[in-house]
């Protein structure tokens, strides 16, 4: 079966790979012989367990996790995680976050509820229309040596901000360990785990179906949980159990592992695998921004060294043009440009399952557009 689809450009849920929703589609009734769903199946059965296993070793395989991590399939998303975060690791202490955008803002705010937190650097502050283009540099936070944990999002999916390396939290005098909110670019390049201590993701943006969290934590940090912090979500008893000490979302578990497993087969530009997957986005990235940036309809405002590779915001100068330019890309198959209410304007996410044709044919709609309207 043959399905032409359009090009789906949500910021998440988002578009999954075609070839692992074919799968998907075709072992629903009946997987591999079993007879059942993977959705009917017990958790703690042997069909079930062959799944969570690959699906955890293709992962740290995809990402190099050192085995000094242990890697979790747990609920809540990223939400639950800004509570699951300070209720495991904060020890109801100080709490360092760097606000670089919408989510680390939140993440701050939620954190509040169960530790002391201060914000450590503010990218707003320094932009007159209070938003957020820039990551301030590391050298100027304000960290605490006695930080339980120094929290930062990775790659902000509103804002459009993305680290493009990771700071050296100990290089800046600062022990504590770095948790990254990386939900929105998980997956999409390598992570230096030297410089981490926790890492978490909703799964619906590059990994899978929503309702599915990774969380990634060094085994030292485990058993720091305040006594108020529910059992399931406590990350040492997810560890010890093996993600399954309640049942964990089974189905969400199956899709991310065929996602793991289209990941490491997935060859471009002579490479395979992450590395592959990360130069596609980079090239994709690169033509949608030359685009912007060559013309005078469009803009994006977040500063080059930072900007997403993943969600790219950008805005029309002509904000009365935006209802036409939606209405248009939808006739071309070009789905969810909208952008985030918070900022307006339109976003184009290009996660990992964008093929390059989808950011071709976005970069020509642009073009006749502006030929059109310009
Ligand atoms: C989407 C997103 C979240 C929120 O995840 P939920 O699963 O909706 O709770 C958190 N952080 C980032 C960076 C996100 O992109």
């Amino acid at each position: 079966m043959l399905v032409v689809r359009p090009f789906n450009f949500s910021a998440g849920p988002a578009a999954l790979p075609d070839e692992v929703l074919s799968q998907v589609a075709e072992e629903m009734l009946d997987w591999q012989g079993s007879g059942m769903s993977v959705m009917e199946m017990s958790h703690r059965g042997r069909e079930f367990i062959s799944i969570y296993e690959a699906a955890e070793a293709d992962l740290r395989d995809l990402l190099q996790v050192p085995s000094n991590f242990r890697i979790l399939f747990m609920q809540g998303g990223g939400l639950g995680e800004n509570a699951i975060v300070p209720l495991n690791l904060s020890r109801g202490g100080a709490v360092d976050v760097v606000v670089t955008g919408s989510w680390s803002k939140k993440s701050a705010g939620e954190a509040k509820r169960y530790a002391d937190v201060r914000i450590a650097a503010d990218a707003a502050s320094s932009s007159p229309e209070r938003r957020y283009l820039d990551i301030p540099a590391p050298s100027s936070w304000r960290l605490r040596p006695d930080a339980a944990y120094v929290h930062v999002c990775t790659n902000e999916t509103i804002d459009g901000v993305e680290f493009q390396s990771l700071p050296d939290l100990r290089a800046l005098g600062c022990d504590a360990p770095l948790v990254i909110d990386f939900s929105s670019h998980v997956v999409s390049r390598p992570v230096d785990w030297r410089k981490v201590g926790a890492a978490f993701a909703g799964a619906q943006k590059n990994i899978g179906p929503a309702g599915l969290t990774l969380v990634i934590v060094r085994e030292d940090l485990l058993g720091r949980a305040l006594p108020i912090c529910p059992s399931a979500f406590d990350y040492k008893i997810v560890a010890e159990a093996e993600s399954m000490y309640n049942t964990p979302p089974t189905f969400g578990i199956y899709v991310a592992g065929l996602v793991f497993q289209w990941l490491k087969r997935f060859a471009y530009a002579g490479r395979t695998g992450l590395a592959a997957i990360e130069q596609r986005n980079i090239d994709k990235a690169a033509l949608l921004y030359a685009t912007l940036d060559g013309s005078s309809l469009y803009e994006n405002r977040v500063a080059t060294p930072c900007r997403s590779r993943m969600n790219v915001p950008f805005f029309l100068r002509d904000e009365r043009l935006n209802d036409a330019f939606l209405a248009g890309a939808r006739e071309r198959g070009l789905l969810q440009l909208k952008g985030h209410k918070s900022v307006g304007g339109m976003r184009a996410s290009i996660y990992n399952a964008m093929p390059l044709e989808g950011v071709q044919a976005l970069v020509s709609y642009l073009k006749d557009f502006e030929t059109q309207h310009g």
